[in-house]
């Protein structure tokens, strides 16, 4: 029987990826991939450390599996990630019964640990060098870009995929604990990534999303002189047959350069779609949090991406209750938001990470109960503006590249699939990234659809199909094609709740 691979991921896409990654490589070796924690051989958690709250979940599964060990002394129980990075001593302290801690830049070696662990019996420990303990050059060595081979059937469906463009992260933010477990910041050869980009593409991909902690700060230097900017790699990639989108997270609003906005202009492919995270509305609070902009300049870029791209839809993150915030400095976000016409916005409560400047200097002091009701109003104004976005969108046609059943539609029918030709609520992206819900054939899922919004809450469109309507005209010649319409059977109201 070959050995069971049981693996939980939390936190951001680099994490999904990794764990995409991690899969494929152990498929190889002759590893399933099993749902059932108890008939795995190998239990992975692959964790996040930006909030407190992803470590605690973490904490709390290994927890339940102290007794599960205890039954199945063989299970293999392995944490990788930023957390195995960050806390690999208290993680074993903890919990005892962990047999592999590897960090973000060693997963390469996940193999020949699990290979370790049955041979020796030990526990094995792989991770990179800590920022502060090592020159820049070595500690770059110790974080190793993941990228095996690529291998489709571990991805939720064949038509899309992420690549990693960068790893790390240079900007030292005093809240964000990602520079320590990620590590320096670290850009692909171009040649790699459009490499990637294409063996995807020979497996079926459509759509391509570029990862890298502040991507538009990627640059590869060519060596002769020359670099290569993100504009230069999104031109390089835009020549990859098949690949029909192409879209790339999350963005640094200082580096959001006039040549990157043309190339998301000029080149069809690249999606008008930016997620340039501001964190806070109010420039104290900016310069404590050291994000090296004022929200003056922030607003200037605002201004800047939708002269320079037409339609483009911005989305981004804030952070509530960071040290030293006001209420008055709160309603500076209220305002940020009010006015951005932001298609969404990420809102967290600040938690403090240890290991981070903004842990080191500045109190958290800002009680939860605050934080709690600053985020529900945060959010509550960013979803009246994402109604208006979304309100302005009603009527007309759009590009929607459908994504699969919707989640309501799963919960009501279960996971399993109901044929291809059976009607479903349907659930896909616009090359804007908002979501629209519609009913349809599951024959569609892969495909890209015209679309006509018919309606619209602040966290969906509802559309139906269109349709190039081939109609009888007597007197006319009988090819005509009537203009776009929305197809009928499929127009109706989706009466279903939002997902
Ligand atoms: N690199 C991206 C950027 O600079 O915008 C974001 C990476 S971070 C993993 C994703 C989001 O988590 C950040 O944009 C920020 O809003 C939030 N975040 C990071 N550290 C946080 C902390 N200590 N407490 C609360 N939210 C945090
Ligand atoms: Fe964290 Fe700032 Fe780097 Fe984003 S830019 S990963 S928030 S340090």
């Amino acid at each position: 029987m070959p050995p069971k691979l049981y693996i939980e991921t939390v936190g951001c896409q680099m994490n999904v990826l990794d764990s995409e990654l991690v899969v494929g490589s152990l498929r190889r070796q002759g590893y399933e991939l099993t749902h059932e924690l108890d008939n795995a051989d190998v239990i992975f958690f692959n964790t996040c450390s930006v909030r407190q709250h992803a470590e605690d979940k973490i904490y709390s599964a290994l927890g339940r599996l102290r007794s599960h060990k205890r039954r199945h002394p063989g299970t293999i129980i392995g944490v990788l990630g930023c957390m195995a990075q960050k806390d690999q001593e208290l993680v074993r302290r903890r919990a005892p019964h962990v047999d592999i801690v590897c960090g973000t830049g060693q997963l390469a070696r996940l193999p020949e640990l699990i290979a370790q662990v049955r041979q020796t019996g030990r526990p094995q420990f792989a991770l990179s060098l800590d920022r502060k303990e090592a020159s820049r050059h070595d500690v770059e060595r110790s974080f190793e870009s993941y990228d095996p081979l690529r291998d489709p059937s571990m991805r939720p469906n064949r038509f899309q995929a992420y690549v990693r463009i960068m790893i790390g992260c240079d900007k030292f933010c005093t809240y964000c604990i990602v520079p320590q477990v990620r590590g320096p910041e670290q850009s692909r050869h171009p040649d790699v990534i459009t490499a990637e980009a294409r063996q995807l593409a020979d497996e079926g991909c459509k759509e391509v999303t570029l990862l890298g902690q502040t991507v538009n700060s990627y640059k590869y230097d060519l060596g002769d002189g020359r670099r290569s900017r993100l504009s230069d790699l999104l031109a390089k990639l835009h020549d990859t047959p098949g690949i029909e989108r192409i879209k790339f997270i999350t963005n640094f609003p200082r580096d959001m350069s006039d040549d990157l906005l043309d190339a998301v202009r000029e080149l069809p492919k690249v999606c008008p779609y930016l997620h340039v995270p501001v964190q806070s509305g109010c420039n104290e609070v900016l310069k404590r949090m050291k994000r090296l902009y004022t929200v003056e300049y922030y607003r200037d870029m605002l201004v800047r991406c939708r002269e320079r791209v037409p339609g483009v839809s911005i989305s981004s993150d804030f952070i509530v209750g960071f040290s030293g915030e006001s209420e008055p400095s709160f309603q500076r976000s209220c305002d940020l938001v009010a006015e951005s016409g932001f298609k969404n916005s990420y809102i967290f409560k600040y938690s403090p990470r240890p290991g981070t400047k903004g842990h080191e200097l500045y109190p958290d002091d800002v009680p939860e109960e605050i934080k709690k009701r600053r985020n529900n109003d945060l959010l509550a104004i960013q979803n009246k503006v994402s109604l208006q976005d979304h309100l302005g969108r009603v009527g007309q046609v759009v590009e929607v590249l459908v994504e699969g059943p919707s989640k309501t539609f799963l919960k009501a029918n279960g996971q399993q699939q109901t044929g291809k030709s059976a009607l479903s609520q349907l659930t896909g992206r616009t090359r804007t990234d908002h979501i629209v819900v519609f009913e349809g054939n599951q024959r569609l899922i892969g495909q890209t659809v015209q679309m006509v919004i018919h309606e619209a809450t602040a966290f969906t469109l509802f559309g139906g199909v269109v349709t190039m309507e081939k109609i009888h005209q007597p007197n006319f010649d009988d090819a005509a094609v009537s203009p776009p319409q929305a197809e009928v059977a499929l127009s109706a109201r989706v009466s279903l709740p939002v997902i």
